[in-house]
């Protein structure tokens, strides 16, 4: 690990996703050729996937009702992009938040901000965060409100170590999650408030959806919502 923060500090002008050198790093932080994969056009206005091909309705859809909830992702969970995420969490170096964030603004967010009251970062475990120094979702959501105003509210956190989502068969994901997530701070929401969920990777949305229910039980009647994630399992 402390390699990798090193390479990256002696070198900060590469693209976050394949740590090429940067033509203009001012401009952008994520090279041309990585962001020919972002998940912005020809997706599933509720889902976040790509339409299959001459398909007229959305086929991931179908297979999962995802109710009041809206996912949109940068990226597929997979090669450069998902060593990138993994980078980021384990090196803790910002300007991967700040790069994504720039891709969001470039390709939804602009779009999406209007509807959005508050940004709710996903909370990780206290052992994690101990581990990591940093909680990746909020560093994302920070970087997301400085652009945009969007405030933030922390107000969730986990009250319960559990294993991780990616090692749960699909079926006991939502079990595993359930009773972890609490409200730690009661603040003032809106009724009926459009809410974006912030957080690094989407995949069967079990933690998403624990965060509306104990947000809706505890806090606040959710109007919409929606997951803005840096990549997708697809
Ligand atoms: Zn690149
Ligand atoms: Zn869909």
């Amino acid at each position: 690990m402390l390699k990798a923060i090193l390479k990256e500090m002696i070198c900060p002008d590469k693209c976050i996703i394949c740590s090429k050198i940067l033509e203009s790093p001012i401009e952008s932080l994520t090279c041309n050729q990585c962001k020919v994969q972002l998940l912005e056009r020809d997706i599933c206005n509720r889902c976040g996937k790509p339409y299959a091909f001459h398909e007229e309705t959305c086929i991931y859809c179908n297979e999962e009702p995802l109710r009041l909830l809206r996912v949109r992702a940068l990226f597929p969970y997979r090669d450069l992009y998902k060593e990138s995420v993994q980078r980021w969490k384990y090196t803790g170096i910002r300007k991967y938040a700040k790069g994504y964030s720039e891709l969001m603004i470039e390709s939804w967010m602009e779009e999406l901000k209007r509807e959005l009251d508050v940004l709710v970062p996903i909370p990780i475990s206290k052992k994690r965060y101990q581990k990591r120094g940093f909680n990746q979702a909020l560093d994302l959501a920070n970087e997301l409100s400085y652009k945009t105003g969007i405030p933030v509210y922390d107000v969730l956190e986990r009250c319960k170590e559990t294993k991780p989502q990616s090692s749960c068969k699909k079926e006991e994901r939502a079990t595993n999650i359930k009773g972890a997530i609490k409200v730690k701070e009661v603040v003032p929401f809106n009724e009926g408030i459009t809410i974006a969920f912030i957080d690094d990777i989407y995949t069967t949305g079990s933690t998403v959806r624990e965060c509306m229910r104990v947000l809706e039980e505890e806090v606040v009647k959710i109007n919409k919502a929606y997951i803005l994630t840096v990549c997708l399992a697809l």
